[in-house]
């Protein structure tokens, strides 16, 4: 097995037993595999290895990668907008991204919205919510979220599936699932109002064992599986 897919391997098997031990199924748990900074190789690695959803922070390179897979032939990968969005750069990822993580504002909504090509599945998108991180300007608070939500239900190039979050980090594990359930809360009230809401993105490598045992569905893990970044270049 190469780095990868042992990667692979070790991450599925933390996520299903940190899973298991809260009396959740495995299968209740994906796992989005965070390739930003890392070539189209790493990824054809993970592929190889059954990974198939795959998120990217920065638009131009989730879209390089996108087109380049694409080229290749290879069918049914999902590919997930995960980084901080401005609005010039919105049709790229209503064009090519199968899901935006980071919606946080009607504009950016509507604008996705416009910008989703007919053709195409409606955009999945979660709402990002600044859950515990004063310093930063990503993410809507809690109590503007029905608003945000009841307007982006209406968008038919969009459709509403939940929520996502990056809390700031913490060691104890204690307060990382305070944090996590002050968010499970928040993505069931918001289960019971529509039908389309399944997923909750949240859980890291250093607090996915909280997330997931306060309720995430989707687990975002990078450097565990493809290792460490290098920014310099
Ligand atoms: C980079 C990133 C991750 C993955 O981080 P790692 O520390 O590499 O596992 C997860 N979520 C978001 C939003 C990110 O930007």
């Amino acid at each position: 097995m190469n780095d990868i897919a042992h990667n692979l391997a070790q991450v599925r098997e933390k996520i299903s037993a940190a899973a298991t031990r809260c009396g959740r199924a495995s299968e209740d748990v994906s796992l989005l595999a965070v390739s930003k900074t890392k070539p189209a190789s790493a990824i054809a690695e993970a592929i190889a290895a059954g990974q198939r959803e795959f998120g990217e922070n920065y638009v131009q390179e989730g879209v390089d990668k996108i087109r380049h897979f694409q080229e290749t032939g290879m069918m049914g990968l999902q590919w997930h907008f995960i980084g901080p969005l401005q609005s010039n750069k919105s049709r790229l990822v209503a064009e090519h991204f199968d899901w935006c993580h980071t919606v946080d504002r009607l504009r950016i909504a509507t604008r996705l919205n416009e910008q989703r090509p007919a053709d195409k599945a409606p955009l999945n998108v979660l709402i990002q919510i600044n859950i515990s991180d004063e310093n930063s300007k990503s993410g809507i608070a809690l109590a503007e979220l029905d608003a945000l939500a009841a307007q982006v239900a209406e968008l038919p190039g969009l459709r509403l599936r939940g929520l996502m979050a990056i809390p700031a980090p913490k060691t104890e594990y204690e307060r990382q699932f305070a944090v996590a359930q002050q968010m499970a809360v928040a993505f069931e009230a918001l289960k019971a109002r529509y039908v389309t809401v399944d997923t909750l993105s949240l859980g890291m490598s250093d607090d996915m064992e909280a997330a997931i045992a306060a309720g995430s569905t989707m687990v975002r893990i990078g450097t565990a599986i493809f290792g460490a970044r290098d920014y310099t270049q």
